[in-house]
């Protein structure tokens, strides 16, 4: 099953009717390499869906969420992000931008990880939800320009 299929059988499974919107933001879901918010999986269907409203943007991300189709990140300003990717893999987080990368670290050393832990605490992990905060390059190269400017500055 793709991407997509795997959202509109989500929306279904949770009782919703599938219309060309909800079609749509799954679609977009899909293919977006982003972790967008809300409002960019608004613009982003907007374009082809010009009718479709915030409201409805948000039930369906919303709907697709309580199934744990899609995953909210706290990216640190207070807007949620979503994960559209079920694959277990580490976001690395900007503290500076807010923007979310994947990071597709050794699969054995993330096994080994819950292997442990279910050695150690007999909690069964099904599957795993990993940040890294910091920041990105783009951000360290603006800080330390910005930290040159301050000191021709003075
Ligand atoms: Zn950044």
């Amino acid at each position: 099953m793709d991407k997509k299929e795997r959202f509109l059988t989500a929306l279904k499974q949770s009782g919703h009717r599938i219309t060309g919107q909800r079609r749509a933001i799954c679609e977009y879901l899909a293919q977006t390499r982003e972790h967008p918010t809300p409002y960019q999986v608004y613009e982003g269907v907007a374009q082809e869906h010009p009718e479709i409203s915030l409201a409805t943007v948000y039930n369906t991300l919303n709907a697709l969420r309580d199934v744990g189709a899609i995953v909210p990140i706290d990216a640190g300003n207070e807007q949620t992000r979503y994960e559209t990717d079920p694959a277990p893999h580490i976001n690395l987080v900007c503290l500076r931008c807010h923007r979310v990368f994947d990071y597709e670290g050794e699969p054995e050393a993330e096994d080994q990880l819950l292997a442990a832990i279910r050695a150690e605490t007999g909690f069964q992990p099904v599957t795993k939800k990993m940040e890294i905060l910091g920041f990105c390059p783009e951000c360290q190269a603006q800080k330390r320009a910005e930290i040159r400017q301050q000191l021709q500055d003075k």
